[in-house]
């Protein structure tokens, strides 16, 4: 508010004199005009910022479809889910990054969020959301919560989500993000997911945002039967694959590979 300053005239001439009060009055009526001015165009310019979010948006979820339209057949569900690209389109995705990145916060590519972490890039949150098939009454456990991102996106589709993340300081930032932006079915914890969240188990469905070498038997028995979960498995230097674990009504499990992935680590002591 530089512009609050401009009327503090210093006084040339101790005793009053004509010209300064003249030159106080302008000065002091430009002053109040640049406050108006500067008012209108900070409210201008926080609408600009927010119609262009908005837009970026909007091209992030349509590359988003033309990326699920293209890899549709590996995913065998009906294809593009408008539920999961509509939450796509409203969750603010650049509050979920660090400020050195948050320019590129709508880009097609993953991005650092500190501690050698990283969120995954907008169409595979995307098609881990849309493969488990998720609906308003579902309760889901998300393993690798990060920046709280993907919690968000599921938060806006079902009933409640529960979010483990191995490292604490990680844990607590996502925790205060999802409370300030009013995410309240959002329930997060530190800890290691391998494990599982066996006080709110079982889940409807389970989803894991870090590499796996196998399918954690805690994370299979928190399944409900019917249930889904989708995780990346493989090792950090080989191929890994993003895999759709199904459990039946009588609790037979079968796993497909859906596409080759490149997670971080699901890391942890066992
Ligand atoms: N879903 C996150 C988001 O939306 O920002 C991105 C997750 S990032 C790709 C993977 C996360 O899994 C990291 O934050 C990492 O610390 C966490 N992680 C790794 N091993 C874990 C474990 N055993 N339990 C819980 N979290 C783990």
């Amino acid at each position: 508010m530089g512009g609050l300053h401009g009327h503090e005239v210093t006084p040339l001439c101790p005793r009053a004199c004509p010209w300064a009060l003249t030159l106080g009055v302008v000065m002091f009526t430009h002053s109040l005009w640049a406050v108006v001015l500067l008012t209108l165009l900070g409210g201008g310019w926080a609408t600009a910022g927010d119609s262009i979010d908005a837009g970026l948006r909007q091209r992030m979820v349509d590359d988003i479809a033309s990326d699920v339209q293209r890899t549709t057949a590996r995913l065998s569900t009906p294809g593009l889910d408008t539920r999961v690209l509509q939450v796509m389109r409203t969750v603010p995705r650049h509050e979920f990054v660090p400020s050195q990145v948050q320019a590129e916060a709508y880009a097609h590519r993953p991005l650092p969020i500190g501690y050698g972490q990283t969120i995954a890039q907008p169409s595979l949150v995307a098609v881990m959301t849309i493969l488990l098939d998720v609906d308003h009454d579902s309760r889901v456990l998300e393993v690798g919560t990060g920046s709280g991102y993907q919690a968000a996106i599921l938060a806006a589709l079902v009933q409640h989500v529960y979010s483990i993340e191995i490292i604490p300081e990680l844990a607590d930032t996502a925790r205060e993000r999802l409370q300030r932006l009013g995410y309240t079915n959002a329930t997060t914890r530190a800890g290691d997911g391998y494990y599982g969240w066996e006080e709110h188990a079982p889940f409807d469905a389970i989803i894991v945002t870090a590499a796996a070498s196998h399918i954690p038997p805690p994370l299979l028995r928190q399944l409900k039967p019917g249930g889904r979960m989708v995780i990346p498995v493989g090792s950090a230097f080989l191929t890994q694959y993003l895999m759709l674990v199904h459990k039946d009504h009588a609790g037979q499990v079968t796993t497909r590979q859906v596409l080759p992935v490149a997670f971080v680590p699901l890391t942890g002591t066992r």
